[in-house]
């Protein structure tokens, strides 16, 4: 089954007024392989998402970072799934090792988040990965297999979901997966999700890298047959971002 490439952009807690226009003149005036061939999706931070997706060539989508477990109310601060549909945002990033690390976010709670906002409609990029540590001590594969069954638990439509399997020695830090090891954890995903979900959802959902991706490493990273595209954090704010989008091809 024909799994279409897909290339988020996690501009993360980033950005002013100013910032964001020229990001997206660099994205607007790109030439980029067609919407048939790549998916690119930027997440900018929630107070930039309407001007983003006001200004944004209409072939790319938004995403938001996070949103609320379940429907809104009493909980200061937070960002409800009724919300960004309510503004026409199609996407969220939800799980992102930043927010499973810093705010200590469940693989529970990550489920119930990726549940809830499929059930408003949303599509969601799902995020995994180990951290040095757990690789190091040989655990990889438990560790990301029960990341994703908190999901699967929660979740019986797989349609809207896109994996991303983002080891945490990774994101931000200059230390790129190499393509056997992108390779090596997606495959072993994709036959979790053959076991444990279905041999269908195995092969439709696309599973991603990210950390670390760079105009540089992007073309071999691609070449992977089970890497389906990226999510990128640093170089997605830097014309770099549309060499990564190009690795589709
Ligand atoms: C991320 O935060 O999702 C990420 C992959 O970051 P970076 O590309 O900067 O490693």
């Amino acid at each position: 089954m024909a799994r279409k490439f897909f290339v988020g952009g996690n501009w993360k807690c980033n950005g002013t007024t100013e910032e964001v226009k020229k990001i997206v003149t660099i994205l607007n005036e790109a030439e980029v392989p067609s919407e048939d061939v790549v998916e690119v999706v930027v997440s900018p931070p929630f107070v930039f998402l309407p001007k983003v997706k006001g200004i944004l060539r209409p072939d790319f989508q938004v995403a938001a970072q996070n949103c609320w477990v379940r429907k809104g109310g009493a909980f200061t601060g937070e960002v409800s799934a009724e919300m960004l549909v309510n503004l026409c945002v199609p996407w969220v990033i939800l799980g992102h090792s930043e927010r499973r690390s810093l705010l200590h976010e469940s693989n529970e709670f990550v489920g119930d988040k990726v549940a809830y906002a499929l059930s408003q409609g949303l599509k969601v990029i799902a995020c995994i990965g180990e951290t040095l540590e757990q690789r190091e001590s040989g655990s990889t594969m438990d560790v990301v297999a029960a990341q994703t069954k908190a999901i699967a638990d929660k979740v019986t439509n797989w349609a809207n979901v896109v994996l991303a399997y983002e080891p945490v020695w990774a994101i931000g830090t200059g230390k790129v997966a190499t393509p056997a090891q992108a390779q090596e954890v997606h495959l072993e995903l994709r036959k979790w999700l053959h076991d444990n979900v279905s041999a269908d959802v195995a092969a439709s959902t696309r599973i991603i890298y990210g950390g670390s991706v760079n105009g540089a490493n992007c073309k071999e990273l691609s070449a992977k047959p089970d890497v389906d595209g990226f999510l990128v954090g640093g170089a997605s704010l830097k014309p770099e971002f549309i060499d990564i989008i190009k690795s589709a091809t």
